[in-house]
């Protein structure tokens, strides 16, 4: 047999087209042909399965070679073939046919290269780092005739007999001279490793058989913690142990499997970003993988495979496509389940995995109302003791105590339990509670635990006197007459010295402290917010802060009685240093005065 032919194709000069889009993946040549020879051997083994095919099908195996010299890459496989009536109709036909739609439909719009990055080409692709391409192969049908097929890249091919004797196809790639990068054993092996090496047929790569064991594809009930622990460190070598994992398990409305795992995250998230590998049947396509993963759950390791997610289309169509958008809310769905599965189960294993997954749990319920409603169950609230309670039975551990005059519970709270010692330990002594928030998402998560909760508000523990945090109707009595309130404001604003810190005199409990310096919640919150790079007009402002005197202390006492002017000064100077001090305000030269007059004092 002998034949030269036209491919039909009404768009010429497609090559350079696709060629040119393509730039920037090249690479994928090697994924679409090794695909294609993995579907080969797929279908024999099928047809063998249906007793349609006798012959031998216990080695099937695809192999890839290459030869710089030659400057030829081969892709051989042992699968069905094809015979020349077949190479025309699937290859002439189907192959060019599709790709000629494809940059019809595609070369006018402007996101084509992102299309194109993502778009299986399949056999097309060869081109693409090819001047000629050559096809041998024997099909598997009795009686068969080996065909050769070699085309130049233009629309004309040559359709021949040829010698060939065992079972199956070989693609032999001549490499162009712009493509002889790919003339090189490491980089094509490595991209055998990075797109195929969990292909359900061996990839031998000069002889090296490449595959590893695609454990998502197994089921779950038939695997220990040991093989998914192994999967893990073969995906992310020299990694810790995850903490959990969730394996993925859909056929209806999509399919999806994978497994999802939950890393020990360290303070750099970066690094733990774009872990989740993306596969279709086996195959790898992408590690970036937005939209299809909650953004929440981003930190995530593992990998996922779903026939369904279109990888033939540009970003903005995945982020609209329904299926993706049902893969998403079905992973938040598995995960919020398997949270309150572990937690059910294991509390105290729960608990002691929290450092590392509070911050998934909060991230996701500030960002996903379900979510959130279901996280309220088992998100574990911390305080200064020690002691965790979930969210939701929070509320009535503080309800009793710790309802202001006009209803609303207060939650306290502080950030560093080490510098704000004190006014936890102040606040204990009335019984009050502190939780602890002390992650950076904390202050997100507070606010948005605000708005969903009723009649709750968060408050910093150092942020108030106490009598104001929580407050009540029964005012306290204050021992000093209006004209002695007015001198110690006036003897505080002096010392002071400075408009920012607002004087207000209080009558408060004896033992809380002569002075308290703080700055509001409101306004706390606000910088911490514009220092997150939401409100940058916030840096302008400067600090303000309130201090409140408590009339009834006897040290304000002492300074009402003290008749010289300078020596009231300076006692209420030193009361405020002492606030400014709990606070770790004090600092410059403020500092060394406060030390120079204390050790002055304990000297006398
Ligand atoms: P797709 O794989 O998406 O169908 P391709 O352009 O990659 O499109 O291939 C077109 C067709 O050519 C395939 O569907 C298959 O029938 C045939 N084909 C390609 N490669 C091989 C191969 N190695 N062995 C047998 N048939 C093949």
């Amino acid at each position: 047999m002998e034949e030269k032919g036209n491919i039909s194709i009404h768009t010429e000069n497609i090559f350079p087209i696709i060629k040119k889009f393509l730039y920037s993946d090249h690479e994928i040549f090697l994924r679409e042909l090794v695909s294609n020879a993995v579907d080969a051997s797929q279908k024999l083994k099928k047809i063998a399965s249906l007793g349609e095919y006798a012959g031998d099908v216990s080695d099937l195996k695809v192999k890839v070679n290459f030869s710089a010299e030659d400057k030829t890459i081969t892709i051989s496989d042992n699968g069905i073939g094809m015979t020349g009536e077949e190479i025309k109709k699937y290859i002439n036909q189907i192959a060019f046919s599709g790709a000629t739609e494809f940059v019809e439909k595609f070369k006018d719009k402007g996101d084509v290269k992102d299309i194109i990055g993502k778009f299986g080409l399949g056999f097309y692709s060869a081109f693409m780092v090819s001047e000629r391409v050559e096809i041998r192969s024997l099909s598997s049908k009795e009686g068969s005739e080996a065909v050769r097929w070699i085309c130049d890249g233009s629309t004309e091919y040559e359709l021949t007999s040829t010698e060939k004797t065992d079972r199956g196809t070989d693609i032999i790639l001549h490499v162009a001279e712009d493509s002889t990068e790919f003339l090189d054993k490491f980089r094509l092996k490595g991209i055998l490793e990075k797109y195929c090496k969990f292909l359900p047929i061996n990839i031998a790569f000069e002889d090296e058989v490449i595959n590893k064991n695609p454990l998502w594809t197994k089921a779950p009930s038939e695997l220990k913690d040991e093989d998914y622990i192994a999967f893990y460190k073969e995906l992310y070598p020299f990694t810790e142990d995850p903490l959990f994992w969730i394996h993925l398990n859909v056929d209806y409305p999509f399919n999806l499997t994978g497994i999802l795992y939950f890393p020990k995250v360290k303070a750099d998230f970066e690094l733990h970003k774009n872990k989740i590998q993306l596969y279709s049947r086996q195959v790898f396509i992408t590690d970036e993988v937005k939209d299809v993963v909650p953004e929440f759950l981003m930190l995530l390791h593992g990998v996922i495979d779903s026939p369904d997610i279109p990888l033939n289309v540009s970003r903005s169509y995945l982020q609209a496509d329904g299926n993706v958008k049902k893969i998403n809310s079905h992973i938040t769905k598995k995960v919020a389940d398997k949270l309150s599965e572990l937690f059910r189960n294991d509390q105290s294993a729960f608990e002691s995995k929290w450092d590392s997954l509070g911050m998934f749990v909060k991230y996701g319920m500030i960002s996903d109302d379900k979510f959130y409603e279901k996280a309220v169950d088992f998100c574990l609230l911390k305080n200064t003791e020690g002691l965790v309670v979930p969210l939701n039975n929070y509320k009535d551990k503080v309800s009793v105590n710790q309802t202001d005059k006009d209803g609303n519970v207060i939650w306290l709270y502080s950030n560093d339990p080490g510098k704000q010692d004190m006014y936890i330990q102040a606040a204990k002594k009335r019984g009050y509670d502190v939780l602890v928030f002390d992650h950076p998402i904390d202050s997100h998560f507070i606010s948005h635990m605000e708005r969903k909760l009723e009649k709750t508000n968060l408050k910093r523990v150092d942020s108030d006197t106490l009598d104001k945090l929580v407050e009540q109707d029964s005012k306290k009595e204050s021992v000093l007459t209006e004209t002695e309130k007015e001198t110690v404001q006036k003897v505080f604003e002096k010392a002071i010295n400075n408009t920012n810190y607002k004087v207000s005199i209080e009558a408060m409990a004896e033992d809380e402290l002569p002075v308290t310096v703080s700055m509001p919640e409101f306004m706390r919150r606000m910088k911490e917010m514009g220092n997150g790079g939401g409100m940058m007009f916030m840096g302008n402002f400067p600090d303000s802060y309130n201090v409140a005197v408590n009339g009834n202390h006897p040290l304000i006492q002492r300074i009402v009685k003290e008749g010289e002017e300078v020596k009231k000064e300076e006692l209420a100077k030193y009361a405020y240093q002492i606030a400014m001090l709990s606070q770790n305000l004090l600092s410059g030269s403020e500092l060394t005065s406060f030390i120079g007059k204390s050790v002055e004092l304990v000297g006398k």
